[in-house]
């Protein structure tokens, strides 16, 4: 089971259309910890990533046109840090036509490994590598044990990341805009690690 540019496609589109569902909720925790602004942030360069959608490019030259759109659409923190995920994961694909599983996972580690080089953020942060590399590390652990099941090791990563997610709710926020309130931003779920979950989920919907 390999990942051509038509299944990157799918992803792109159904985490656009996951954002513009939960944008409202995005808002919500961003009204509470932030300025209110990831839902839209995330849908207006979601839909201007969708909006400029062309395979024939293949895998790479498809997630450098989304890299680029995100980091010139969106203004705020999770645009250039989504764009360089989506960037780096395009550097990452090279010229290959399609990924097998490993080298998914490579192109997915390298995506996050940018957000990390380029926000200075690590695990506990309250960030959205709160989602994001529990995901990977539980995608890599899956992929060495069962290099054949794609399915099975996205909807690991994708569980891994919800959990990540939901255990952003407790911490103390030490990147971005929330690190301003200290410890005030304790108690609330934040905005970008529930932005990669979907991220994640709909990898895992899409892209097997
Ligand atoms: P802004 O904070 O500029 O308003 P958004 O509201 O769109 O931007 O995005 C906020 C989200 O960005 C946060 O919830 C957090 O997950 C993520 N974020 C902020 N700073 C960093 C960072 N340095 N590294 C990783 N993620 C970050
Ligand atoms: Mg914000």
């Amino acid at each position: 089971m390999s990942v051509d540019a038509t299944a990157l496609e799918r992803w792109l589109r159904a985490f656009a259309d996951g954002i513009a569902a939960h944008a409202d909720e995005l808002t919500r925790l961003d009204s509470a910890i932030g300025d209110a602004d990831h839902g839209a942030n995330m849908a207006r360069g979601t839909a201007a990533v969708v909006a400029k959608l062309d395979t024939s490019g293949g895998p790479a030259v498809l997630l450098k046109q989304a890299g680029m759109t995100l980091v010139s659409t969106v203004g705020g923190a999770s645009g250039p840090l989504y764009g360089t995920f989506f960037l780096r994961m395009a550097g990452a694909a090279g010229d290959a036509d399609a990924l097998d599983a490993a080298a998914l996972a490579a192109a997915l580690r390298a995506g996050v490994d940018g957000v990390v080089a380029r926000g200075k953020a690590g695990p506990g942060d309250k960030t959205m590598l709160d989602a994001l590399l529990p995901a990977l590390d539980a995608l890599d652990a899956a992929v060495a044990a069962d290099p054949g099941d794609l399915a099975g090791a996205l909807r690991a990563a994708a569980d891994a990341a919800a959990a990540g997610r939901d255990a952003t709710v407790p911490m103390q926020a030490r990147k971005g805009r929330a690190s301003y309130l200290g410890e005030r931003s304790i108690g609330h779920q934040d905005p970008g690690a529930t932005s990669a979950a979907l991220l994640l989920e709909t990898a895992a919907a899409t892209l097997p």
